[in-house]
C-alpha cells in the first residue's frame, strides 16, 4: 500500500501518551501501513492520520495538554488529515459531554456519557453489524466503554449495539468506535481508516511539514 502520490506506505500517528498504542500499532502494520508514536507536537508532522486509542480519558486529557498537543491535534484534524477514536479516544473527539466537562476535541457531533454501560457490562463482547463494512459480523470487545447518549445530524451512525445503541459514527473524515478494534484479529475498521485517506489532501512535503514545526 503507498500514500497516494508519495511512493511511501501511509504514515499512522497514535497518539501514545497512555493507553492501548501497541495493539493499533500491530493493526496498522497488518493493513499495510507504518504505525507512529506521537508524543510531541513535531511528530505530527511525520503522519497523515491520527488515531486516539482507549485509555483513561481524564488522564489522557491531562497528558495532551502537559506535552502542549491540543492545539497542535486541533490544526492537524482542521487540515482534513483523517482522525479514528477508539474508546476514551471517542470521549476525546466528542462534541459534548454529558458529565460536564470541556470537550477536547471537538469533531464529532454526539454527546458521550463515560462509563455509563454500568457495572453489569462494565467489560462485554458482542458481535457488531456494520452495514459499511460489509455483512460479516464484526467482534467488538467493550472495556467501561462510553454510552454515546445523543447524535446530531452532522455525524453518522455507523452501527448500533444489540439494545440499540450508536457503538461507531463517522463524520467527513473523523471516526469512532465505543469499543476496541485492535484487540481482536479484524482489521476492517483500521482499513476503513487507510481508505478515507484517500479523501483527505495530499501529504504535505517533508520539507514544508519540518519547517512548521
Ligand atoms: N472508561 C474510560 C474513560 O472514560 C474509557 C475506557 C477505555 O478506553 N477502554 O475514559
Amino acid at each position: 500500500m503507498e500514500r497516494r502520490g508519495s511512493g511511501r506506505p501511509p504514515r499512522i500517528g497514535i497518539l501514545a501518551v497512555q493507553g492501548a498504542v501497541r495493539e493499533h500499532a500491530e493493526a496498522i502494520r497488518a493493513v499495510g501501513a507504518e504505525p507512529v508514536e506521537v508524543r510531541l507536537p513535531r511528530d505530527l508532522a511525520e503522519v497523515d492520520a491520527l488515531i486516539l486509542p482507549g485509555g483513561e480519558s481524564t488522564t489522557m486529557r491531562k497528558m495532551i495538554d502537559e506535552y502542549g498537543l491540543r492545539e497542535p491535534i486541533r490544526a492537524f484534524a482542521a487540515g482534513g488529515a483523517p482522525m479514528f477514536g477508539t474508546c476514551a479516544g471517542m470521549i476525546l473527539l466528542a462534541d459534548r459531554l454529558a458529565d460536564g466537562g470541556d470537550p477536547v476535541f471537538p469533531l464529532l457531533d454526539i454527546e458521550v456519557r463515560r462509563n455509563a454501560y454500568g457495572r453489569q457490562l462494565d467489560s462485554f463482547e458482542a458481535d457488531l453489524q456494520i452495514p459499511v463494512l460489509g455483512e460479516a459480523p464484526l467482534h467488538g470487545v467493550f472495556i467501561r466503554a462510553p454510552v454515546v447518549s445523543e447524535v446530531g445530524p452532522a455525524a453518522e451512525v455507523l452501527a448500533v449495539d444489540p439494545d440499540g445503541r450508536p457503538i461507531a459514527v463517522r463524520q467527513g473524515r473523523v471516526l469512532a468506535t465505543a469499543f476496541h478494534p485492535e484487540l481482536t484479529p479484524d482489521r476492517r475498521l483500521h482499513e476503513l481508516l487507510l481508505r478515507m485517506l484517500d479523501d483527505a489532501p495530499p501529504p504535505r512535503e517533508p520539507t514544508e511539514a519540518a519547517a512548521e514545526s
